[in-house]
């Protein structure tokens, strides 16, 4: 039997603000000591009233535009009623029957195919706290956290596979970080994933019960996690049994989901609107201004690169995989054409020799851009294009700048790494080489014109990769009429 496998994931980020969802209380103090940033309203102390944060629905309204939303002129305020250690008032503050943010869509490529993944809503939602298991069996709770702003994205039940599960959550980390409303911090939970999965036998038309995998945190361990789950799945229906709703956690160490809890619905938390928010009412013009906010967003600006620069689709992935990078080559572009160089060559240094650099070094675009900024890259285009120094010496010249952030042209003068292309020069070199390799110029008498080949590589290693290789044949040529 063939089954048929169907995800839809829940993504909660956390919103860049200065303040908490409903206080005054700081967001960025993860570190703080525990429990030090908190005030009466984020511990749900009676009597405390929130006061909804402006720039956080703001931001989510942004991202809503950004994956196509429809933004919502009513929307509502809701207690999700439950009780956990990390949650002071016992509801979390979230948003169930009219969401800011309906519908949208995010676009991923699989495989070379389109596929466009519908979303069902944003929502507004405040962070709980966090529960420190400590060794000794006890736990302590620390509500620095509790009450951060979150945004949820719900996607529809149409992901079809783990790998793009991945992509999905691989292109709204990119989007979210982008336009500048998340941090894209995995590491520090600042992006996080629920992903719900149900099989079915291939023919049947009603999805499967969905088991939710709660809080996977890296691109991989949604693959993993997701993987694992169908497999266990099928594996439940093949034997016989059945598949109940539950929600079950990922184990990284093992490598495998573990089932938390079973039947939850969301009718068991008794949603009602929050008493203590009015409805919002979103203004149309505020929407509007919102708009004029968001920057070319990332399938924009890859294709405009393919379009405008001529570079490649896979090569336009690379150069847009954040606004760092893609503001760094275009600035780079600009230099470079300056310097009568090409897009092109812009994008042939930086996904080559810069990549390569970034990744040895283990260093970020942002560190290295101190010392090898745009305008160094240009101007070492400029040296080689005119001619000033050849390609191997390009090659270490690069790697000068890079690390010591010296300008090219200072690097070749005080190296000394001019190209080698006075005849004179070469002719002796050329000689000496005829003179060194007897079997060489056997060879070529022979009719071997391989040999060329060698006499030239003999030249290139003396002149430390200086000589002008055009002029170095031609002096090996000479050389060898001679003898
Ligand atoms: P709940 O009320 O339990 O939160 P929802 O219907 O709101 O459930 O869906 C939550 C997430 O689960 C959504 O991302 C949705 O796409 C996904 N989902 C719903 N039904 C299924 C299913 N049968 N298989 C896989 N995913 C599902
Ligand atoms: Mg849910
Ligand atoms: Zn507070």
């Amino acid at each position: 039997m063939k089954y048929i496998a169907t995800i839809g994931l829940e993504v909660h980020a956390q919103i860049r603000t200065a303040s908490k969802m409903f206080c005054g209380c700081r967001t960025d103090a993860a570190h703080a000591a525990p429990n030090t940033n908190v005030c009466p309203t984020c511990l749900g102390l009676p009597g405390a009233l929130p006061v909804p944060n402006r720039s956080a629905i703001e931001q989510i309204v942004k991202t809503g535009l950004a994956l196509h939303s429809t933004i919502a002129v009513d929307s509502t305020m809701s207690r999700k009623n439950y009780f956990y250690p990390d949650l002071p008032s016992s509801y979390q503050r979230s948003q169930y029957e009219d969401p800011l943010c309906v519908g949208g869509h995010v676009d991923i490529v699989v495989n070379g195919v389109d596929r466009r993944i519908n979303l069902t809503r944003i929502h507004i939602e405040e962070d709980t706290g966090k529960l420190n298991h400590m060794p000794d069996g006890t736990s302590l709770i620390d509500y620095n956290r509790a009450g951060v702003p979150l945004m949820e994205i719900v996607s529809e039940p149409e992901i079809q596979s783990a790998e793009e599960a991945r992509l999905y959550f691989q292109s709204l980390h990119q989007l979210l970080s982008w336009i500048g409303v998340n941090s894209g911090n995995l590491e520090e939970g600042a992006l996080r994933c629920d992903a719900n999965v149900s099989v079915r036998p291939e023919g049947q038309k009603e999805f499967g019960s969905k088991v939710e995998i709660k809080n996977v945190n890296s691109f991989k361990n949604v693959e993993r996690a997701i993987n694992f789950e169908i497999e266990r799945q099928i594996q439940v229906l093949t034997d016989g049994g059945t598949i109940k709703q539950s929600t079950r956690g990922w184990n990284d160490a093992t490598g495998k989901t573990v089932e938390q809890r079973s039947k939850e619905f969301a009718h068991d938390y008794r949603y009602f609107p929050d008493p203590d928010i009015p409805p919002f009412q979103m203004d149309r013009t505020l929407v509007a201004e919102i708009a004029t906010r968001l920057p070319e967003l990332p399938s924009a600006r890859r294709q405009r690169f393919i379009t405008e620069y001529a570079v490649s689709p896979a090569d336009a992935d690379l150069l847009t995989a954040n606004t760092a990078v893609a503001a760094f080559y275009e600035t780079t572009v600009a230099a470079t054409i300056k310097q009568n160089g090409t897009a092109r060559d812009a994008s042939v240094w930086i996904l080559g020799e810069f990549f390569r650099l970034l990744n040895d070094q283990g260093e970020s675009l942002a560190a290295a851009s101190e010392r090898m900024t745009p305008a160094h890259i240009a101007e070492l285009i400029g040296l080689l294009n005119k001619g000033t120094i050849t390609r191997a010496s390009a090659k270490e010249v690069f790697e000068i700048c890079y690390r010591e952030g010296t300008a090219p042209e200072a690097i070749v003068a005080a190296r000394g790494m001019a190209v080698i292309g006075d005849s004179d020069a070469l002719l002796t070199m050329a000689r000496e080489a005829v003179a060194a390799n007897p079997k060489a110029v056997a060879d070529f008498k022979a009719g071997k014109d391989a040999a060329i080949k060698f006499l030239v590589g003999q030249i290139m290693r003396q002149s430390r990769g200086q000589a002008s290789p055009q002029a170095a044949e031609a002096a090996v040529v000479a050389a060898l009429a001679e003898v």
